[in-house]
């Protein structure tokens, strides 16, 4: 398999016993199906850096790596903030994603695959705490949390924020009654599908060479091969002309993500791990320098992007402020290291489209 070729993303509905950890599935929003069960990040390390509210689970994509024992099994999470305020200009610091990854043989998961029967009665569906680690969850977001109700015990939360969430959304009426109710779904979540994957047909990756490559001779996609100026830094000169070329380049690099995405306009992720993303514009568009090294020394390399359809089944609100993204293109460390068991942050670099094509797509 060449390294450019692509793996599109879908949402499709399925039981939800088929998108739970012991099935090592890619799935959009619900609660996360963590894989190693322990050395999740912690509350803080799951808090907006900008509004200092809970991230919301957005997706997970299951991406083993074949011929690598510590990566039989792996697991890429991404989250993100739900306040549309936070959601600036090509910053993706209210989003973050984390890697975690198991050898075939571990602690938490059988040897071999799990069968394809539904398997019986979960007991515990609201997802309250890791069976085998023991690692308490929120009831509202499912990440870590071992903050209890005070007066029934009964319950666990990531912190204040979704405890006062789920207490006046249902908790109220139950406390110290028989049981936590299961019924009312966490009003926090994105809406819960699956992640099915079909590779991209081979034609339209062929002319998109060419196209890339026309657009290069033309000199109007300077940088898209990481070296030379970032266009960013061209950005800078105040020269008309300038301007006049990056509006072209941008129109072009807009262009060619519409004609690439048309065969398959619902695909919601591209995966490519050590390809390269498909921008939605000509600007801001990362150099090698702006990916931060993983901290193992190794450097980082893209692996997949979320792409904009994805806001669409979402719900969040389009009337108004919202949040949003052209693209967001994942990148992780290229040896996939081991980062002592711990889940790893790893990189999102967040595109917008720019201005004036907004309203086009
Ligand atoms: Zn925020
Ligand atoms: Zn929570
Ligand atoms: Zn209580
Ligand atoms: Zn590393």
């Amino acid at each position: 398999m060449s390294s450019a070729e692509v793996v599109l993303g879908f949402l499709e509905e399925a039981e939800p016993w088929r998108l739970r950890s012991p099935q090592f599935p890619s799935k959009v929003g619900g609660k996360p199906a963590w894989l190693s069960q322990v050395g999740l990040p912690s509350p803080t390390g799951l808090e907006c850096p900008i509004c200092g509210l809970p991230l919301a689970f957005l997706l997970q994509v299951y991406a083993p790596i074949s011929g690598q024992d510590r990566c039989f099994h792996r697991t890429l999470f991404l989250f993100c903030c739900k306040t549309p305020e936070c959601y600036t200009r090509n910053d993706s610091s209210c989003i973050k994603v984390f890697r975690s990854q198991l050898t075939r043989k571990n602690d938490f998961y059988p040897y071999d695959p799990p069968p394809e029967d539904e398997p019986p009665a979960d007991p515990d569906p609201d997802q309250t705490v890791l069976p085998v680690s023991g690692v308490k969850l929120c009831w509202v977001c499912g990440c870590p949390g071992n903050k209890s109700c005070s007066r029934c015990h009964s319950v666990t939360y990531c912190g204040k924020h979704h405890q006062t969430i789920h207490w006046k959304h249902a908790h109220k009426r139950e406390c110290c009654s028989q049981g936590v109710s299961t019924i009312a779904a966490s009003p926090l979540l994105f809406p819960e599908s699956e992640l099915v994957t079909e590779p991209e047909e081979e034609e339209e990756e062929k002319e998109d060479e060419e196209e890339e490559k026309d657009a290069k001779e033309e000199g109007a996609i300077a940088q898209s091969g990481g070296n030379g100026p970032s266009l960013a830094e061209t950005m800078t000169e105040t020269d008309l002309e300038e301007m006049a070329m990056h509006e072209t380049a941008d129109n072009k690099v807009f262009q060619r993500f519409k004609k690439r995405i048309a065969p398959e306009p619902h695909q919601v992720v591209r995966y490519s791990r050590g390809g390269s993303p498909l921008w939605v514009s000509a600007q801001h568009i990362p150099s090698d320098q702006d990916i931060p090294q993983c901290p193992c020394g190794a450097k980082r390399i893209f692996e997949f992007q979320v792409m904009p359809q994805l806001l669409n089944s979402l719900c969040v609100d389009s009337t108004g402020a919202s949040i949003d993204w052209g693209t967001l293109a994942i990148y992780t460390c290229s040896v996939s290291c081991n980062h002592d068991d711990q889940y790893s942050p790893e990189f999102i670099w967040k595109q917008d489209f720019s201005s004036d094509q907004q309203t086009q797509i």
